[in-house]
């Protein structure tokens, strides 16, 4: 069995989504294996977003996730990596593939509800940043 990370981010949080959205993945047929409510400093973001620090969207992404409550969770499936992005759909909502989760419930590129770590590697540091 995979495991990937995935994150109801603050977006998502504030329009009480997360039971919309955590039912969505067991209807996918992820399980939930780890989960918790928590705030990220805008250094902690900072830190999770360590990939995107060249980028020019990095000091709004990290004021945006550090804006509100998250939802860390650890799912697991097979192919749950690839699965969830599947899920979840392309990072602009108004891009993402119609019945998909930022399709759904995104409001635009920036605040799109929902992470999901897009490969093993990934995984395998994002799953004890938030779980060690
Ligand atoms: N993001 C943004 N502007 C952009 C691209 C990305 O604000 O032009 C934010 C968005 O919240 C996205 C996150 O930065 O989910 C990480 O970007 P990435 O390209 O890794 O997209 P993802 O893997 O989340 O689809
Ligand atoms: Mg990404």
């Amino acid at each position: 069995m995979e495991k990937t990370l995935t994150i109801i981010k603050p977006d998502a949080t504030e329009r009480d989504l997360l039971g919309h959205i955590l039912n969505r993945f067991e209807k996918a047929g992820f399980k939930i294996v780890e989960m918790k409510m928590m705030n990220l400093s805008k250094d902690e973001a900072g830190r999770f977003y360590e990939v995107h620090k060249e980028r020019p969207f990095y000091g709004e992404l990290t004021d945006y996730m550090s804006s509100g409550p998250i939802v860390p969770i650890v799912l697991e499936k097979d192919n749950a990596i690839a699965d969830l992005r599947l899920l979840i759909g392309a990072t602009d909502p108004a891009e993402a593939a119609s019945g998909t989760l930022r399709d759904e419930v995104g409001m635009d590129k920036g605040r799109n509800s929902v992470h999901a770590s897009d490969s093993l590697e990934s995984a395998a540091i994002e799953i004890p940043f938030f779980f060690g």
